[in-house]
């Protein structure tokens, strides 16, 4: 057992089941024991890659993104440019790089990273250190300072944690997370039936809801609406929600049981971007796509700054340009090009941001 199983299972033999909302907030974020807050998960020695990581044209691609929306914001200084969820920093440092193509946006610039984890804190701050910007960290969005924004998150919202509701015979059972006979941790169903959920649905169906992550699009949609700006969001996910559940937990790259290794493994669930674009929209911004990731990236420009990088790389380099760029805009099995999407939020004047244009009016 992890020492955060242990305190689970002792704080659940004292005092009953705790939802799966609460077990994933806490399998993350624990303060002590929480997957994100004392190691550092990312890369090919850890349990997953990321996007950024893969490559640092990610970044700069998003950095171009993030300076064509400043120009058509009306160049406002100060701007924050806001990261959800920075990881080890890699996204911001590539975008900051990016940016100085943009004359008068670098100096425009107030870095603003909402991070819960005094570990990848650290990380930031070491990675940003070079990039000559002092980054101010946030626990929430909330926090960020008022007036325009520009908010990239890179695999945020997948972290945030989901209910699970199960059609029993009488209704509809929120699914608890308590003890199994040998007191390890077990899934099980709430007592009582959700008198407020009429859904129709075949016994056995799994309705999978995260209230955090639209609370989050909610406050978002909402800034970006009020105080002007846009934001691009980019995770693995699907369109349009249907009955069935996508909780799974990661660990040195092989899926295990997410109430094993409690606090050492990564737990997840695919986003749900129709419920994100609901929730913005009812908050008062604009909301386009889902694209692909792929498409994304091809329409800001992947493959002329592959081949500009490719020019002054050796042929092991170019190889391995080749490979990224597969990697993160192809559509085979595990390519990330259609299995990520991307949304964008915006302030409802500024029009469709870029890569989001309808088709045929890519710039
Ligand atoms: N964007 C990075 C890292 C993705 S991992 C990349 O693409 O590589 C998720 C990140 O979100 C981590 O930095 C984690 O610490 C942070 N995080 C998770 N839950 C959070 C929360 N509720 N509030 C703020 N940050 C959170």
């Amino acid at each position: 057992m992890t020492p955060l199983e242990r305190e689970l299972v002792a704080m659940i033999a004292q005092n009953g089941p705790i939802s799966l909302e609460t077990f994933m907030a806490l399998a993350l974020g624990h303060p002590r024991h929480g997957y994100y807050m004392a190691r550092e998960p990312f890369g090919a020695a850890g349990d997953f890659v990321t996007a950024p990581e893969i490559s640092q044209m990610f970044g700069e691609l998003v950095g171009l993104w993030a300076a064509e929306m400043w120009t058509r914001m009306g160049r406002p200084d100060p701007v924050r440019l806001v990261e959800l969820g920075p990881g080890r920093g890699a996204l911001m440092a590539d975008a900051l790089r990016a940016a100085r193509a943009m004359p008068g946006f670098r100096e425009a610039i107030g870095v603003e990273l909402v991070e819960t984890s005094p570990a990848l804190r650290a990380r930031q701050r070491e990675r940003l250190a070079a990039s000559g910007v002092e980054p101010v960290w946030r626990d929430r969005l909330e926090d960020v300072a008022a007036g325009p924004a520009i908010v990239i998150a890179n695999e945020f919202f997948d972290a945030l944690p989901v209910r699970h509701y199960v059609r029993a015979a009488d209704g509809w059972r929120e699914r608890m997370v308590g003890l199994g006979g040998d007191d390890a941790l077990a899934f099980g169903l709430a007592p009582y039936v959700e008198p407020k959920i009429g859904l129709a649905a075949p016994e056995g169906a799994i309705m999978e809801v995260s209230l955090v992550a639209q609370g989050v699009a909610a406050t978002l949609g909402r800034r970006l609406a009020e105080q002007g700006g846009a934001a691009l969001i980019v995770d693995y996910g699907y369109a349009h929600g249907a009955f069935g559940e996508t909780l799974q937990a990661l660990r040195a790259h092989a899926y295990v049981d997410p109430l094993k290794s409690v606090g050492e493994a990564d737990v997840t669930a695919h986003v749900d971007f129709g419920a994100l674009t609901r929730a913005a929209r009812e908050a008062g911004a604009a909301v386009y796509g889902p694209i692909g990731q792929g498409e994304l990236l091809l329409r800001l420009g992947l493959v002329p700054r592959a081949e500009r990088l490719g020019r002054d790389a050796d042929e092991a380099g170019r190889a391995s340009l080749v490979a990224a760029m597969n990697r993160l805009a192809g559509t085979g099995a595990g390519e990330m090009g259609a299995l990520f999407k991307a949304i964008a939020v915006a302030h409802p004047a500024l029009g469709p941001p870029p890569a989001f244009e309808p088709a045929g009016e890519t710039a």
